[in-house]
């Protein structure tokens, strides 16, 4: 769906949220969106079935090409992110593997950042090299690593900020500038910072992805994605195939995020304010050995999240004492926390990458990866901030009381403990 700009271009984003992409003509006066669940729309003739598929017609056909429920989400993450129009997508990977299928051909090369989505960059390395795509990973946070790698058949760059799980940021304007200079596109996966604290295509990109599962739903109870254009040329390209391909979106679940979205402002207030708290809070712990959040001054790139965005998130990562046992002993004594992957949702979530998500990747790979042993990644949600405080100091106090004891260990221990010995 195109964004219709003179309905919400005076607002402010807060409002924006809640506003953007409701009916222009309702049924009843209803306020909420209905959900439209039906696949399929009646032609009131022959002659109007025939209009709507030559385009001469306005019109429904069918709920893989369009459905006024999915086309209200679609209109106002489009409006949010200042583009030209979106298209919603079964989930953010169907959003990232539709803006790959649409752009990138045989002989094309990408330069993409190396702490992209696991998933997103998996498809780069083991799929996309199978149709004659090939990638360079690069760490985006310096620009110069993004410039050495670009050559003249390089089609996109694709990158993320605030990366995961680092939660370094990508200059923008800066990336933006380099694609232009070599031709190529810039794509932005902005699910991270959501389009309350940053919107990419006014830095210049072309393309922004979000997976909508994290902060626009917000409830950590639906999945999807969504891709937003800058300009009408790649809204056409992204809407025909992700349609052709059937990465489309169903209504029910557009419903659900629309009702997510609403409050996204409200949400991330609250959980960005919470995370400023906690950062400071974690930075002063005995336990902590580094952390990592770009609204602190320590953060090496603080100036630049200031100037690209509007707030300093809910993401958090910081190092622990005692590294990988360290890492084992938080996750094991949080209690309101929840210990699980993902992120953006109104509960606070924690993980270790290196013994879990990262568990299956050689120690020295994933230490050049950046992602060290001791690093934990939180994202923030909106509990009150005394209560996730006490949580996290009493887990974190944890550390080092006692040691973690790996099968081999235990099996000693019990051995030792047998009746006799
Ligand atoms: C979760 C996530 C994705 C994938 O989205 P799904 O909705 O799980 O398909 C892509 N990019 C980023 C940055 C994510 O966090």
């Amino acid at each position: 769906m195109k964004t219709d700009l003179k309905k919400t271009v005076q607002l402010r984003k807060s409002t924006t949220a809640i506003h953007a992409g409701g009916f222009e003509h309702s049924l009843y006066g209803e306020v909420s969106v209905p959900i439209f669940q039906t696949s399929t729309f009646a032609f009131p003739s022959a002659a109007d079935g025939a209009a709507r598929f030559s385009g001469k017609q306005p019109g429904y056909i069918y709920s893989r090409l369009d459905n006024p429920t999915v086309n209200a989400l679609e209109e106002s993450v489009a409006t949010l992110e200042g583009g030209f129009g979106a298209v919603a997508t079964a989930t953010g990977m169907a959003a990232v593997s539709s803006v790959y299928l649409s752009f990138l051909s045989r002989g094309d090369l990408v330069v993409a950042g190396s702490c992209i989505y696991g998933s997103s960059r998996v498809i780069l390395e083991s799929e996309l090299i199978r149709y004659g795509v090939e990638t360079t990973f690069v760490d985006s946070s310096d620009l110069s690593n993004i410039e050495k790698a670009m050559r003249p058949e390089t089609k996109m760059v694709f990158v993320e900020t605030p990366m995961n799980p680092s939660i370094k940021l990508t200059d923008l304007a800066g990336a933006a500038a380099i694609a232009k200079k070599y031709g190529a596109l810039l794509a932005v996966d902005n699910t991270f910072a959501s389009p309350y604290l940053q919107r990419p295509i006014e830095f210049g990109a072309d393309i922004v992805i979000h997976s909508l599962t994290k902060f626009i739903n917000g409830h950590a109870d639906v999945i999807g994605g969504m891709v937003v254009t800058r300009d009408e040329e790649r809204y056409d390209r992204v809407k025909k195939v992700a349609s052709l391909f059937g990465n489309t979106m169903d209504p029910h679940q557009a419903w659900l995020i629309l009702r997510g979205l609403r409050t996204l402002a409200l949400r991330v207030d609250r959980a960005q304010e919470n995370a400023m708290k906690l950062a400071r809070f974690l930075e002063s712990h005995p336990k902590v050995t580094w952390v990592s959040y770009p609204g602190l001054s320590s953060h090496p790139q603080h100036e630049l999240a200031k100037r690209q965005m509007d707030g300093f998130g809910c993401m958090i990562s910081f190092g622990v004492e005692n590294g990988l046992e360290g890492g084992i002993t938080l996750m094991n004594n949080v209690r309101l926390i929840t210990l699980a992957v993902s992120l953006g949702g109104v509960e606070s979530l924690i993980e270790h990458p290196a013994s879990m998500t990262h568990a299956s990747i050689p120690a020295d790979e994933r230490r050049e990866a950046g992602i060290f042993d001791e690093l934990v990644r939180l994202s923030v949600g909106c509990e009150d901030f005394e209560d996730l405080r006490n949580d996290l100091d009493q887990a974190l106090n944890r550390i080092g009381e006692y040691e973690i004891r790996t099968p081999a260990l235990q099996a000693e221990i019990d051995a030792f403990q047998e009746p006799g010995c």
